[in-house]
């Protein structure tokens, strides 16, 4: 276990970080993100919980953060973009490739999704369930393993999320997409490029992107 998880355990959601939410949702309205929805889970959601403690001061800053494994936290400016693109309705069967710390996958079960989430990381898949177990935090589904695959005996899913950067589009994924399902993902190797694909049709997809962005590459296969 990572010395920060131990700490993360104890720390608690106080009044000032109620305090400091606010202030991030009105910078991310000021920023253009205008998914009440979207809003009002970041508002309820303790993402200094999801971080080393060290960097609780921070949390609530529009910042991208490292975790374990070599990994980040996305910006919350990131996690809303994606979060907004999604256009999330109540009890949509949403898959979720990169849990990471969890903090994505919690705000998507704040806004009332049915989340089934997939990180390849062994070390940041038992940190991230540690902490949904201690905010009541419950997706669909978690596990460990590879999200190139996907959860064939899951899908069709309403919506797809990647919160890592992928070199190609995934195929495997596209074919776990409903009908009239979205998929959003960072699209190429340095930089990315947010995309949305809509499922019109069983071999029909309409892509739209989203401007540049930087993600942690999407991997192969699982690490210990
Ligand atoms: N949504 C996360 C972002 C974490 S960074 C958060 O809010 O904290 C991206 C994550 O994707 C990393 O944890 C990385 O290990 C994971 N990842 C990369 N490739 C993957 C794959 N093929 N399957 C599952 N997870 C993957």
């Amino acid at each position: 276990m990572p010395n920060f998880v131990k700490k993360n355990l104890d720390v608690i959601d106080e009044f000032k970080h109620k305090g400091k939410r606010e202030q991030l949702v009105q910078l991310l309205r000021e920023k253009g993100i205008d998914d009440e929805n979207v809003l009002q889970a970041i508002n309820k959601v303790p993402r200094h919980l999801f971080m080393d403690s060290a960097f609780e001061e921070f949390a609530y800053k529009d910042q991208a953060f490292p975790i374990a494994a070599d990994q980040t936290i996305s910006h919350p400016f990131t996690v809303a973009k994606q979060s907004s693109l999604l256009h999330i309705h109540p009890n949509d069967k949403v898959l979720e490739v990169g849990t990471g710390s969890g903090y994505q996958t919690a705000v998507l079960v704040e806004m009332g999704a049915d989340v089934y989430t997939i990180e390849r990381q062994k070390e940041l898949f038992d940190f991230s369930q540690r902490i949904f177990r201690k905010i009541k935090i419950r997706p669909k589904y978690a596990t460990y393993g590879d999200g190139y695959k996907g959860l064939p005996s899951f899908a069709p899913f309403d919506r797809i999320i990647v919160t890592a950067g992928s070199p190609t589009i995934p195929k495997t994924l596209l074919k776990q997409l409903a009908i009239g399902g979205i998929m959003v993902i960072p699209i190429g190797q340095k930089n990315q490029m947010m995309t949305t694909f809509l499922r019109v049709g069983d071999r029909d997809f309409e892509k739209m992107e989203f401007g540049d962005c930087q993600f942690v590459p999407m991997l192969e296969r699982t690490e210990k």
